[in-house]
């Protein structure tokens, strides 16, 4: 298995569900860039394979890409 982002094959399994003994569905993530999906959305490789090259990123780009800045803090109302 590898990232539908990067192509890293370094995925982790952060969750599992389970019916009884049987896995449902399991949430995903690469080690990489962080990308997560669960398990049963089998298009999301689809959906990333149909989408221009620009939109995939190569794990030599990360330590490079712009810091996302944090959301503001916001203040609850009393
Ligand atoms: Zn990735």
């Amino acid at each position: 298995m590898k990232c539908p982002r990067c192509s890293h094959t370094g995925i982790i399994t952060d969750a599992e569900s389970f019916d009884g003994n049987e896995l449902v569905w399991s949430i995903l993530r690469c080690d990489m860039c962080c990308f997560s999906w669960r398990s049963s959305e089998e298009s999301i490789p689809q959906i990333f394979a149909l989408r221009p090259n620009a939109f995939k990123i190569a794990p030599e780009q990360i330590g490079s890409l712009p810091i996302v800045l944090p959301c503001p803090h916001y203040h609850k109302r009393s």
